[in-house]
């Protein structure tokens, strides 16, 4: 076994092979760009190694700075982690070069691999069902035409080279083809260097469904199950669980059985994951096979109760496997959220920053059997950068039933504290409110369709805004309590603290009676009784206990002296006054929100590339305004309205915050 591996990444996943590595004895190497000097997977290995800036090109993406660091710091291995290096098989040919060993699979499974084109001919060679479609490069639009016709529309048509959901179209009609043909090959091109498009069948309504499997240099090769990542936003994975809630044995097996054949027809070793697309009627088809570990392994070993980098290591060690297809089951159920640093309510935009509040729910076996892990890279204090990836964390729920892994994850989500950066926390619980969810009736258009008009936030029910407010008037008659105590008071004259207030909420009035018990309070809202049972430390930011029956996690936060109480993805703010105090705010007049329609405002933090327009000049609807680069990409502006523009607030090369005036309009 290896004395010392070094870890090429960083974030969740460093960390994560950092914590199999040290219980299986291991030392490790962390390397580390400048902007990650102070980062967890640093803190957390044995010794680290700094390769460079902060872009990705000039520190994590350069081969030679990783050997370098292996030499210096005497690892025998590298653990490559997703992204970055991990299926560059020119990295695995350099390392095999200064003989330093790779934990992953063979470098020309990972050249086979690593085309489409090619990759599809090889399973299909293999025996595993593939989309139908046409095998060869496409060279103009004409061909495109004539392909798509023979295939059959609606088609896809796919870069070669592609990854990451880039280069890919759907068309549906002959013209269609054309202009996917073009975007596609431009995309393929300026992504990948390389503009081979090929053409496939598109499926309809399709589930996205992938085969785990381990092999090891013995010729031993075992499928570890499916997961199913069928809850997409633009082709990448949101929500994965494990099993799939939609195969049955039989197709599992098929499957399993083809994904161990095509392993086997390219000699693989390691862990790899064959993604299939699955149709209505159950026929599944071949995607595409990634010779690396998923983001969303977790959920894998979770069901099987194995530790997928302990494998890796020992079978990159020339171990054999230590099991067989007959020793793999599926025990329960596991889901996996992604949580990313972006606006969900801004279309998603990412979000950069200091993490000025980071508590993760508890990690381990609940009272109810539940379990709860998270895998992440980030800590309180620290910072999500806009050079890297933006997740946060992976939460992971398992459950004997997917009924109870989701509410668990439901759970885990309200208990989940994050501020500082934008967070996707309450569109994944609002995911998980789904009943089309809960049915298991999923498809890689889940979220298309059930947010037409993108995601605009969550408000409580009004059972859970009662709940809520009950809440709140406890809490404020405890802090007023505790005032009433302060000393110094004069002798004789006891302040006396009020029992009757009104909760308000969206300007209305709800009166609150409050008489305080053993373990909690009896909360009279609107003539019925609210029992709230739970501990609550004043200034604690995280209330567990239960409402009315109902048990509950409520993130507790204060915006002036109102209380801000977050569970389900929804946020009530409140604010429990006296009821001569509700009667004055009865009076007050509603602030309203600057109109900001004349203005352009940045929709993100970035740096603004270009003004298209001067002052004075006349614009159209959908006219490009101006060009705003954020997370490396470019973001044209668009005019809503026609209109004249009045002035231009900020100039080329200006760095801007989120909604910061860029043009102002007459
Ligand atoms: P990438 O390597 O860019 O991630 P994939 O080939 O893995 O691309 O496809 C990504 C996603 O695109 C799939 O999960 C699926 O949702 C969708 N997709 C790909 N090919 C097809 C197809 N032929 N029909 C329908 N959907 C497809």
């Amino acid at each position: 076994m290896f004395k010392k591996i070094l870890i090429a990444n960083r974030g969740e996943i460093a960390c994560r092979v950092i914590k199999t590595a040290r219980r299986m004895g291991i030392k490790t190497v962390a390397v580390y760009s400048d902007a990650d000097a102070g980062a967890l997977h640093v803190e957390m290995a044995d010794e680290a190694v700094h390769i460079g800036p902060a872009p990705s090109a000039q520190s994590y993406l350069l081969a030679d700075k990783i050997i370098e660091a292996c030499q210096k710091t005497g690892a025998e291995a590298v653990h490559p982690g997703y992204g970055f290096l991990s299926e560059k098989a020119a990295f695995c040919e350099a390392l095999k070069a200064a003989g330093i060993t790779f934990i992953g699979p063979d470098v020309h499974a990972i050249g086979a691999m690593g085309d489409k084109i090619e990759s599809k001919k090889l399973a299909k060679a293999a025996g595993v069902s593939t989309v139908p479609g046409y095998l060869g490069v496409i060279k103009d639009d004409e061909e495109a035409i004539r392909i798509a016709r023979e295939i059959g529309f609606p088609v896809m048509i796919k870069a070669s080279a592609g990854g990451g959901g880039k280069g890919m179209r759907v068309a549906w009609n002959e013209g269609e083809v054309a202009d996917g043909f073009r975007s596609a090959t431009n995309e393929a091109r300026s992504s990948f260097a390389d503009d081979r498009v090929f053409i496939e069948k598109y499926i309809t309504e399709p589930r996205h469904i992938e085969i785990q499997l381990l092999a090891d240099s013995h010729g031993n090769a075992v499928y570890l199950n499916e997961r199913e990542c069928s809850i997409q936003r633009r082709h990448q994975k949101v929500i994965e669980e494990a099993p799939s809630p939609f195969l049955d044995e039989a197709t599992r097996r098929a499957m399993g059985e083809q994904s161990v054949a095509l392993a086997k027809a390219v000699q693989y070793r390691s862990a790899g994951t064959v993604e299939f697309i699955v149709d209505k009627d159950r026929n599944f088809y071949f995607l595409e096979m990634n010779t690396r570990l998923q983001v969303e392994h977790p959920v894998t070993e979770m069901i099987t109760g194995l530790d997928l980098v302990e494998l890796m290591i020992r079978v990159a060690a020339g171990e054999k496997l230590p099991l067989t297809q007959a020793d793999i089951g599926i025990h329960g159920w596991s889901l996996e959220a992604r949580v990313y640093a972006e606006e969900p309510t801004r279309g998603f935009l990412p979000s950069t920053g200091r993490v000025t509040r980071y508590r993760p729910p508890v990690e381990g076996k609940r009272d109810d059997g539940a379990i709860v892990r998270v895998d992440t890279g980030v800590y309180e204090g620290g910072e999500i950068s806009m050079y890297y990836d933006p997740m946060i964390a992976k939460l992971i729920t398992w459950a004997p039933t997917r009924d109870a892994a989701t509410d668990a994850m439901s759970d885990a989500l309200d208990g989940f504290q994050i501020r500082g950066v934008g967070h996707n926390i309450s569109f994944l619980a609002s995911l998980m409110q789904k009943q089309r969810f809960r049915d298991g009736r999923l498809t890689t258009n889940f979220i298309a369709e059930e947010y037409p008009d993108g995601f605009h936030g969550l408000t409580p029910d009004e059972g859970a805004r009662d709940r809520l407010l009950a809440l709140a008037t406890l809490f404020q008659q405890r802090v007023a309590a505790r005032d009433g105590m302060v000393s110094g008071q004069v002798p004789a004259h006891g302040r006396r603290t009020a029992r009757d207030w009104v909760a308000r909420a969206d300007r209305t009035n709800h009166p609150a009676h409050v008489t305080l018990t053993d373990d909690g309070a009896t909360v009279t809202l609107g003539g019925r009784d609210l029992t709230v049972i739970g501990p609550w430390e004043i200034g604690q930011s995280l209330w567990q206990g239960s409402i009315d029956g109902v048990a509950m996690s409520v993130q507790v936060d204060r915006k002036g002296l109102s209380w801000v109480l977050t569970h389900g993805g929804a946020a009530l703010v409140v604010d429990v006054l006296t009821a001569r105090a509700a009667e004055l705010a009865d009076l007050m007049p509603v602030k309203l929100p600057p109109d900001m329609s004349k203005y352009l405002l940045s929709p993100m933090p970035g740096l603004l590339v270009s003004v298209a327009v001067k002052e004075g000049e006349a614009v159209k609807a959908g006219q490009e305004l101006a060009v705003v680069e954020a997370m490396k990409m470019e973001n044209i502006l668009r005019a809503e309205a026609d209109g004249t523009v009045k002035k231009i607030h900020a100039a080329k090369g200006a760095s801007l915050s989120v909604d910061e005036k860029i043009i102002e309009f007459d």
